[in-house]
């Protein structure tokens, strides 16, 4: 019985897609159905190594053109699809690569962009070629044979099919020519086999397709060059079928392996690094692991795992393997093929696993030694990565109390005063002036923001250079850190800088004696503050805020952000006692109580403001200061 059934609405939206697309690799349907038949056939032989009546010694794609019904036919021996799963995987759209590569169009609005590559579409990527597509196939659940038909429009049918042996068979009806697109071209045979080997080399299964071979002539037509010569078809194997993992290292070149990467982890763009591991010994294990060039889109999307894929012996196990790989770096792509791993190993085991540890300490280790050598020996490159992924890193220090902090400190660089570009905490060290005893910081966008910040004033002036933070979490990592190569961080607003001469700090501790009373009124005045003192960071500015050691102003805006409570950086309010402004305020104070603590409160609100915080009382400063503007 034939049914007919509509397409849910947002499988409708991605057809329409693939229908009217304009993509130039419209050639990657192959790969994407070719990448299902694989898939399939190691799903009937995991299947199989408990179900051996399932089992096959023949397992091989077949890839046919027949140019007279312009049709393409790709068949697999694997696992088929009942009726049921002919709906769900083929009726909807199953794979959220494909749901993303939707979203990401919706958001960008442009269907027909080059995009189409970065995105699993799978399936429905045969209907940039296809007018039609039938899929006949007999499942290894229930011995069920069905007929799958669609022409990419609003539906498909499903009737029973007629098929003896299990696997699927797609076939492809190649759409009619246009001024802009020769579909003919699909089917020819030399392109069939260049798109087999530019993208699915590394299958493990046999791609066989039917090539031309010239017969030899028979004796007697030897020099007779006017006939034409005699063919017959063959299959032939076109693959290559060795993992590019197993293969010898200097065997592969890096253009092998970026096409492996693009066409395995659905990338357009080469990988920024690629890493080759084979280890051979106790423990036995291929690895092959790349940065890509920009983070996935879904990289920090909650319904994305991190981890490597993991093979046991060449068989695949698991997509993501998440024990392989640390969570700092889950940008990683990749793969780990090991020969010490039963092939039924389950989820739970994997945690316990000794093996798996080893080798994902291992995987960890490489990684940053590959980025350490980047930094080296290639800045550009690694400024580059920096860019997209250094956040990680960062993250990936101030995680589990800075459990990694030694593995990772060299390769954080940060933006400077002095430097034009980023620079890593051994070069600030290098770069120290005589007499110099900290590393300086400061929190702020960049650098023209930091520049402006009141506190730079005498840094600036001893030509110290600070370090910029301009990320959330660069304090936090700071603060687990605490020093570098026993060098301390310093904020250059917490705490006693230690830039002035001796003489002028004396004569401020001094001073701070004489005007005990002034300095009394102005903190009584600001009950936000902690304590208000003659600052010893200062040249032109007025005032300004700082923070008790500890928590500091940026970390009291990061944790409030995440909601993490009302934490609150201990205020002091410094005064520049060089400033004409304090000896006003000292003059008001001796004259009337009342507008003296009016000057208090507006100098504390430009403190806070040029610390980029919101005083409380923002209309009672509007109303003191218009007063002060009327006298
Ligand atoms: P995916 O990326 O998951 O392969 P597709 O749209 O290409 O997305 O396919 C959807 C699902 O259809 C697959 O996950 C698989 O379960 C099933 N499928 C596709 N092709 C085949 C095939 N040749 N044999 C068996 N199942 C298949």
């Amino acid at each position: 019985m034939k049914e007919t059934k509509e397409f849910k609405t947002e499988t409708k939206k991605l057809l329409d897609m693939m229908i009217n697309s304009i993509y130039t690799h419209k050639e990657i349907y192959l790969r994407e159905l070719i990448s299902n038949a694989s898939d399939a056939i190691d799903k009937r032989h995991y299947m199989s190594l408990t179900d051996s009546n399932i089992a096959s010694d023949d397992y091989k794609i077949l890839v046919e053109a027949d140019k007279d019904l312009r049709t393409i036919t790709i068949t697999d021996n694997g696992v088929g699809m009942t009726k049921e799963e002919l709906e769900n995987n083929l009726g909807t759209i199953a794979k959220s690569g494909s749901k993303e590569f939707m979203d990401a169009v919706a958001k960008e609005n442009t269907p027909d962009v080059d995009i189409i590559g970065q995105f699993g579409v799978g399936f429905y990527s045969a209907f940039m070629v296809a007018k039609k597509v039938t899929v006949l196939t007999k499942s290894v659940k229930d011995n069920s044979s069905h007929l799958f038909s669609s022409e990419g429009l609003d539906s498909y049918s499903i009737e029973d099919g007629d098929m003896d042996t299990y696997g699927s068979v797609i076939t492809l009806y190649l759409r009619d020519n246009t001024e802009d697109d020769n579909y003919d071209e699909y089917l020819d045979e030399y392109n069939i086999k260049n798109l087999i080997k530019k993208y699915s080399d590394y299958v493990r299964y046999p791609i066989q397709t039917w090539v031309t071979k010239y017969d030899p002539k028979d004796e007697n037509e030897k020099d007779d060059d006017s006939k034409e010569p005699k063919t017959h078809l063959e299959l032939e194997t076109v693959n290559s079928m060795l993992p590019i993992w197993k293969k010898n290292k200097s065997e592969v070149t890096d253009e092998e392996l970026n096409n492996f990467y693009k066409s395995k982890f659905m990338d357009y763009q080469d990988p920024i690094a690629h890493i080759n591991i084979n280890v051979e010994g106790a423990l036995t294990y291929n690895a092959l692991l790349f940065i890509p060039k920009k983070p996935f889109y879904d990289m920090y999307s909650d319904r994305n795992e991190r981890g490597l894929q993991l093979y046991t012996k060449g068989v695949f196990i698991l997509e993501k393997c998440k024990e392989l790989i640390p969570e700092y770096l889950r940008f990683v792509k990749g793969l780990v093929d090991s020969a010490d791993l039963p092939l039924n190993i389950s989820r739970e085991m994997l945690q316990e696993d000794r093996a798996i540890k080893k080798i994902a300490v291992n995987v960890e280790k490489k990684i940053l030694g590959e980025l350490s050598r980047m930094l080296k020996n290639d800045r550009e490159k690694y400024l580059e990565f920096f860019k997209d992924y250094g956040i990680n890193l960062k993250f990936g220090l101030y995680e589990d109390y800075g459990a990694k902090k030694e593995q990772l400190k060299d390769l954080i660089i940060l933006d400077s005063y002095n430097e034009e570009k980023k620079i890593t905490f051994a070069e600030y060290k290098e770069n120290m002036k005589e007499g110099q005893k900290v590393i300086y910081y400061a929190c702020g966008h960049d650098k023209d923001a930091v520049s402006k910040l009141p506190q730079m004033d005498l840094v600036k002036s001893k030509g110290y250079d600070v370090l910029i933070l301009s990320d959330d979490v660069d304090e936090f990592m700071i603060q687990v850190l605490k020093e570098y190569d026993s060098v301390e961080f310093k904020s250059i607003n917490q705490g006693d800088l230690d830039l002035i001469d001796e003489e002028e700090s004396k004569k401020i501790d001094e001073l701070k004696e004489t005007k005990k009373d002034i300095l009394e009124n102005i903190k009584n005045a600001l009950p936000g503050v902690k304590d208000v003192i003659l600052s010893k960071r200062l040249v032109d500015a007025p005032c300004c805020l700082s923070a008790e050691n500890g928590l500091s102003f940026e970390m009291e805006r990061v944790l409030k952000s995440q909601n993490h409570g009302d934490v609150k950086a201990e205020r002091i309010l410094e005064i520049n006692p060089n400033h004409p402004i304090f000896a006003k305020i000292e003059q008001t104070y001796s004259e009337n109580k009342e507008t003296g603590d009016k000057y208090a409160k507006l100098l504390y609100a430009q403190a806070l403001i040029m610390e980029g915080i919101l005083p409380d009382n923002p209309q009672e400063i509007s109303k003191d200061l218009c007063e002060l503007l009327l006298k």
